[in-house]
């Protein structure tokens, strides 16, 4: 592609004629973007044609509108949350590329009056790929929370945010003040989510910004509390009612509030501080657990941040320095199909190796036939890698110029790669699936679930077993594993008498499940552990479910169409209903048994709060002390008495006292019986 003419080249008449397409381009990239939730270029690209717009701005002032992006805070408020008004405005921030464009700022703004330019102090952080979060407190209690929105005009988000656990739901001391910071997704939670989307053949998030925003700006906020969304908190607008100077001290007064504060900010004088920072988060960045693309440089004197103020759209006070892409070209030698669990069918790009962001990548998931199309990736290509939110390998772009003269487009496969049934797009899907439940892909990567704690629950098989004895063709469907014998278990590695014995026990054991967990087990599409027990319990038998309609299975209660036709389909296949055979004649149980209290001993295992040290202090008003406590110990939780280091969890009634003050000081997390009452709910 050639390059454009360089702004200064540009006559008025050739920036008029280019200024407006490129805003249009721009505008529709943001609203991709920062309402959309899923942006269809890489940061950097957007940042190229945003800087042009700004240069071809300067250099032609009589060419600005007031609704250029260069003059408004990105992002609107679409959607259906409700919305709300920031009375301090949210702003943006301005971004340099480099150390030299990051010392010609600083140049700038020393030559203010407002600053010492003889001894300038800077607040370096990090700058967290995530989105801006307002929180507002009243005497201490949190009272709203919103996202950024368009800077004046935010969404209010305060029923999802009362669900991230970072945020605290009162603080020691009665505040009524806003706090703003950054709401984000750690890498692993985003690669965990983006693997989960893509086996239900759903989008995957761009990055973790783009999760952390999709996460939080949902209508329900119990999905936000499932997303694992987490805070670092780094702004006080109204610092003066917090008795702090500067940036550095706001941070470590928020750390005592009870905030989550980022712990890397450094405090320099000189352009080697700055330097040194740079270089060293540059380096350590790809071992952080969360994503960051910049560092951000703020005047530490927050007196002077005031003086200095801010233009319509960023603060004259603070500069992003962003990191430059980290890209690697190297060559697609081949376009590989793994069939999931769920027969979801996804593309690999398999590559020449290349170092990228401190790992050799040489495979890079295409994640589903669309996205392989859009970016039009063919064998022969040569591409360019990047990691996603600094963790997954990725293909930003082809090089087309790289292209071989004989390349092809790369034909999507319709048949199973494995058994070789027809594939095919499921309604609403962007995934390719195949639909035969006997594919012998599906059922290697089935077993490892089925065996699974919350499934059938046998000790011992793990995927790494599970894929000796499928290499050894001892096991070609799930009810096979009932006919292992001892010595065909002593055939793989590392495998001694004890462990054949135990194996064959647990084995042997869930036999004499009750038959929700042989459904949920199975694997059907939809079908989680919660429908199988729902299943399991109105229709009280494999047989009797078998024997029903899908219209029957969608009328129970919380089952539904969509999970109805899928087991009706899944029983309907021939090959399904020997294999139910097949379990019969080894002897697994086909019944509904009830809970009995190893089930309940296993629920109570899965439970976030199995294991956690909980203290009760004040007066509960929707329960009793002993309610609580109950609710608690039936979900896995120890209820202590007095709170010590060991505490996880403090939860503070009215009139709470001295447990409450240490649990502060100790910093444990202190829930007040709203937020305790909400999670009683989820876990309903
Ligand atoms: P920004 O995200 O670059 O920077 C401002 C934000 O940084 C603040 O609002 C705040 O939320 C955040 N931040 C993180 N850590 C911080 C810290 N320690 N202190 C203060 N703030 C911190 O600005 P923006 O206006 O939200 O978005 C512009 C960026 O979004 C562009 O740089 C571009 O890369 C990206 N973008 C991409 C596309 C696309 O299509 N790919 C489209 C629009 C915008």
């Amino acid at each position: 592609m050639a390059e454009p003419k360089a702004v200064d080249q540009l006559t008025l008449a050739e920036a008029k004629k280019e200024i407006t397409p490129l805003r249009q381009q721009i505008a529709k990239w943001g609203r991709e973007y920062y309402e959309q939730d899923n942006p269809s270029v890489e940061d950097f690209v957007y940042d190229r044609a945003y800087q042009r717009l700004v240069q071809m701005e300067q250099r032609f002032p009589s060419l600005v509108t007031p609704d250029s992006p260069t003059q408004r805070v990105g992002g609107q408020t679409s959607g259906s949350l409700p919305k709300v008004n920031h009375e301090i405005p949210m702003l943006s921030m301005g971004d340099v590329f480099s150390v030299d464009e990051l010392m010609d700022f600083n140049k700038r703004q020393q030559d203010n009056d407002e600053m010492d330019a003889n001894d300038p102090e800077y607040n370096l952080e990090l700058k967290i790929d995530g989105l801006s979060l307002s929180v507002v407190y009243e005497n201490g209690k949190l009272v709203q929370a919103s996202t950024r929105g368009n800077g004046e005009i935010g969404e209010d988000v305060t029923r999802n945010v009362k669900l991230i656990k970072d945020v605290p739901q009162t603080l020691p001391e009665p505040l009524s003040l806003e706090f703003r910071g950054e709401c984000y997704m750690p890498k692993e939670a985003f690669a965990k989510l983006n693997a989960k989307r893509e086996e239900n053949g759903e989008t995957i998030f761009a990055n973790p910004r783009n999760a952390a925003a999709g996460s939080l700006r949902q209508l329900d906020p119990r999905i936000t509390g499932r997303r694992q969304l987490a805070t670092f908190m780094y702004y006080v607008p109204e610092w003066r009612k917090l008795g702090v100077t500067t940036q550095a001290e706001s941070l470590q007064r928020m750390r005592d509030l009870g905030f989550v504060v980022n712990p890397t900010n450094r405090v320099v004088h000189s352009k080697a501080d700055i330097q040194q920072y740079i270089q060293e988060y540059t380096a350590k960045r790809d071992q952080l657990p969360y994503g960051i693309d910049g560092i951000v440089e703020k005047v530490n004197d927050l007196a002077t941040q005031d003086a200095l103020g801010a233009t319509v759209k960023v603060p004259r006070w603070e500069i992003a320095y962003k990191f430059p892409p980290e890209e690697q070209a190297t060559v697609v030698h081949d376009i590989e199909w793994t069939v999931g669990r769920t027969g979801n069918v996804t593309p690999t790009a398999v590559m020449d190796p290349v170092q990228l962001a401190g790992t050799t990548v040489s495979r890079a998931s295409l994640h589903n036939p669309d996205y392989l199309q859009d970016k039009d990736i063919r064998i022969g290509d040569t591409v360019y890698l990047h990691k996603a939110g600094d963790i997954i390998p990725e293909i930003s772009r082809v090089d087309k110029d790289k292209r071989p003269a004989d390349s092809q487009p790369y034909v999507i496969p319709d048949k199973c790669p494995v058994c070789g049934s027809d594939l095919v797009h499921l309604d609403g899907e962007v995934a390719l699936r195949c639909i035969n439940p006997m594919c012998p892909a599906q059922i290697k990567e089935g077993l490892a679930h089925f065996a699974s704690r919350n499934a059938m629950n046998i000790d011992g098989l793990g995927p790494k077993i599970v894929n000796q004895l499928w290499s050894k063709h001892l096991i070609h469907d799930f009810a096979d594993l009932y006919q292992l014998t001892r010595d065909q278990l002593l055939t793989l590695d590392k495998f001694g008498d004890k462990s054949a014995t135990n194996l064959l026990t647990s084995i042997d054991n869930s036999r004499h499940n009750s038959v929700e967990r042989l459904l949920f087990g199975l694997g059907i599409r939809h079908v989680g552990a919660k429908a199988a027990q729902l299943l399991a319990e109105h229709f009280g038998s494999m047989d009797q479910l078998m024997a029903a309609s899908a219209e029957e299975i969608s009328a129970v209660n919380n089952i539904g169409p969509t999970i109805g036709d899928s087991v009706a389909t899944y029983f309907a296949n021939s090959e399904v209903e020997e294999l139910i055979n097949k379990f019969k004649q080894v002897g697994v149980n086909m019944d509904y048994l009830g809970q009995s209290p190893e089930e309940v001993t296993a629920a109570q295992a899965d439970s976030p709060w199995n294991g956690r040290r909980v203290v009760l202090t004040g007066t509960l008003s929707k329960m009793t002390r002993h309610q609580a406590t109950d609710w608690l110990t039936s979900h896995g939780a120890k209820v202590t008495g007095s709170v010590s280091k060991k505490t996880d969890l403090l939860i503070a009634g009215d009139k709470a006292g001295s447990k409450l003050t240490k649990a502060q000081n100790l910093g444990i997390t202190i829930w007040d019986e709203e937020k305790f009452s909400r999670e009683i709910e989820e876990e309903q």
